[in-house]
């Protein structure tokens, strides 16, 4: 018979000691408060939607689902690899480079290690250094961006993994060539310095960070990419890693194995090859940065500032306090963006760059704002 009583309180599954310690992950919001849907500037998503061709990839696969995917992916390395001009089995593909990411810490650090990465930095990385045990180890930031002085400072025998985005979420800065050339030449060879380049596409082209170079002739470097971001399929999950054999082999044996769905492999190899529609999405993004940040510079007077970046998103700093009221004005007019007390920037919020009209209504809110404060 059953009944509601709960179970007697005999010893129950504990989790291991750390993981309690582990913020969850917050998502950006689609919805309102009272449920209603507004327009997300939360998540950096392609305001262009995606590719027309890798949609009609992702729809021709609907006719196998009862198969199992290629557990290797190998058409999408091989894709991926002549898309790059790099070696196809030096790619470890993951369900977006979140896993990548999870598959790094999990290979290369565990329990009292030290991972570091830099105040502001992508919150997964806090998330996948703590499921392993590993001490999170942040290092400070120079005016929101990356210091690599203050990371090499961080080094210590104990170090296991450098997590450095480029550009970084969510404060959108970057290092150049020559910044992540000194960082990787300040660690020691045990320690795997793994470039997070989830919004590569968006850099200028001619000002890459060299970090393929990198991976491709050093032992100790692992380049992250992903199609959620440019290519427009985060619904689909797919990301990818590139590094040494031994980084690449030791990934693989830990990944899922059959992480990426036949649509997504399909789809992301439709996305590679639709240059245009990256081209695009790239000029999109820069066209409608340049004028975000040039309203976000007219409003300097009332003490706002757009923190330079590279990336489909800007952090708009506020005077202390305003940013709250600023993310529930744009809440109540329609539109999600990102404020991130708990990454410890309360008078900041990162905004995706979205539709034209879309960043037009944005501005005119956060210019009410100001005016009415
Ligand atoms: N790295 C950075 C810096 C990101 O901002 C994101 C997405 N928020 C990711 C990695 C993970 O993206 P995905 O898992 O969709 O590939």
């Amino acid at each position: 018979m059953q009944t509601n009583a709960s179970p007697t309180p005999i010893a129950a599954p504990q989790p291991k000691p750390w993981i309690m310690g582990i913020a969850p992950y917050v998502p950006g919001r689609a919805t309102a408060d009272d449920g209603r849907p507004v327009t997300k500037l939360s998540s950096n998503e392609n305001p262009l939607g995606t590719s027309p061709a890798a949609r009609e990839a992702f729809a021709a696969a609907g006719h196998e689902l009862e198969r199992y995917p290629d557990a290797g992916a190998t058409a999408l390395r091989e894709a991926i690899a002549a898309a790059h001009g790099i070696e196809a089995d030096r790619i470890v593909h993951g369900t977006g480079s979140d896993e990548v990411l999870h598959l790094a810490a999990g290979a290369f650090a565990g329990l009292g290690d030290e991972v570091i990465y830099v105040r502001y930095g992508f919150s997964v990385y806090d998330i996948a250094t703590r499921r392993v045990g590993a001490v999170p180890v942040v290092a400070p930031d120079r005016d929101y961006a990356t210091d690599v002085d203050a990371i090499l400072a961080c080094v210590t025998d104990r170090t296991r993994v450098v997590f450095v985005a480029n550009p970084n979420n969510p404060t959108g800065t970057y290092a150049g060539r020559s910044e992540i050339a000194r960082l990787h030449a300040g660690l020691p060879g045990h320690v795997l310095l793994v470039v997070d380049q989830a919004y590569a596409e968006y850099v200028e082209p001619g000002e890459e960070d060299g970090g393929l170079e990198l991976a491709r002739t050093q032992a100790n470097v692992l380049v992250t990419r992903t199609f959620s971001k440019i290519h427009g399929l985060a619904a689909e999950r797919i990301g990818w890693g590139y590094g040494s054999p031994a980084v690449i082999d030791a990934m693989h044996r830990i990944r899922a194995p059959f992480n990426v769905t036949i649509a997504g492999q399909q789809a992301a190899i439709a996305a590679l090859a639709d240059t245009g529609f990256v081209a695009a999405s790239r000029e999109h993004n820069a066209r409608g940065r340049a004028a975000f940040v040039a309203e976000i510079e007219a409003l300097g007077n009332a003490g706002l500032r757009a923190v330079p970046s590279e990336a489909n998103f800007v952090l708009v700093t506020f005077p202390a306090g305003q940013a709250e009221p600023a993310y529930k004005a744009l809440m109540a007019a329609g539109y999600a963006v990102r404020w991130l007390p708990g990454q410890g920037l309360p008078n900041a919020l990162r905004i995706t760059i979205g539709r034209e009209e879309d960043m037009a209504a944005v501005v005119d809110v956060l210019r009410a704002q100001v005016e009415a404060g």
